[in-house]
């Protein structure tokens, strides 16, 4: 499956920004900083925007976005509609859009016709996009409400972990999963801050290679995002001996 990586890393680094991707050109999954790498045309091409989850690094683009496109949106009587869990939206309603950090643009130009839409998102139910990608939510761990998406597409399907540490409820969702050709997985610190990776609700080579292990069907391959930039080097080597060559990888 087709899908545009915008940004993959696990902090600020000048040569990429944090969580996006796009998946069609309407369609963007999380709305961290590499959103910036849509030209104007791109952005105004999209319509409809999944989240995993509140974390800053996946929505940090969400408010400029919004208000970038806000003329545009207002002259098509259109709405960016963000897919979400009931508590992330619950989250940017509170404390992103509250009028405060940022205007609630639920109501703006106006409550009848707003710019932007919220839709709850439920585990285990499938939505369709554009007649052509269907996206399924699933549970993951990760200290706040965080899911998964499995993404299905004519050319293909992959499985996207979102932001999760090595936990039973992640492994229990992507063996509901079955067979996985990809699974976009993060790891975001190296192994000596595994206090650090537990506490956070991160992965670590060692967690990422055991929930990989703990997987009834291991994913054919792994995609490996958010790395901390910091770290990025040291981590990719011990990614090399965690993950001895049982299936291809790649450290975006
Ligand atoms: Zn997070
Ligand atoms: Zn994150």
């Amino acid at each position: 499956m087709n899908i545009t990586p915008l940004g993959t890393s696990g902090g600020l680094e000048h040569t990429q920004g944090t969580t996006a991707f796009l998946l069609t050109p309407t369609l963007l999954l999380d709305a961290g900083t590499g959103v910036n790498r849509l030209s104007n045309e791109q952005m105004s091409g999209l319509k409809n925007i999944l989240l995993t989850h509140a974390h800053i690094d996946h929505i940090a683009s969400l408010p400029l976005l919004i208000d970038s496109l806000f003329e545009s949106l207002v002259s098509r009587r259109q709405a960016l509609t963000v897919y979400a869990l009931p508590d992330v939206i619950k989250a940017l309603q509170t404390h992103i859009f509250n009028h405060v950090i940022w205007p609630d643009f639920t109501q703006l130009p106006s409550p009848e016709h707003p710019v932007l839409r919220y839709m709850p998102l439920t585990h285990w139910h499938m939505y369709t996009f554009d007649d052509t990608v269907s996206v399924t939510p699933f549970p993951v761990t990760h200290g706040v409400p965080t899911c998964g998406y499995w993404i299905s597409s004519p050319t293909g399907a992959v499985a996207f972990s979102g932001d999760t540490g090595l936990s039973d409820i992640t492994i229990q969702s992507l063996n509901r999963l079955g067979a996985l050709d990809t699974l976009v997985i993060e790891c975001a610190f190296p192994n000596d801050l595994d206090c650090l990776a537990e506490s956070a609700y991160h992965l670590t080579p060692q967690r990422l290679a055991e929930l990989v292990n703990r997987v009834a069907i291991p994913p054919k391959k792994l995609l490996i995002t958010h790395l901390k930039p910091p770290y990025r080097s040291k981590i990719i080597q011990q990614l090399n001996a965690a993950l001895p060559g049982t299936q291809p990888w790649q450290a975006l």
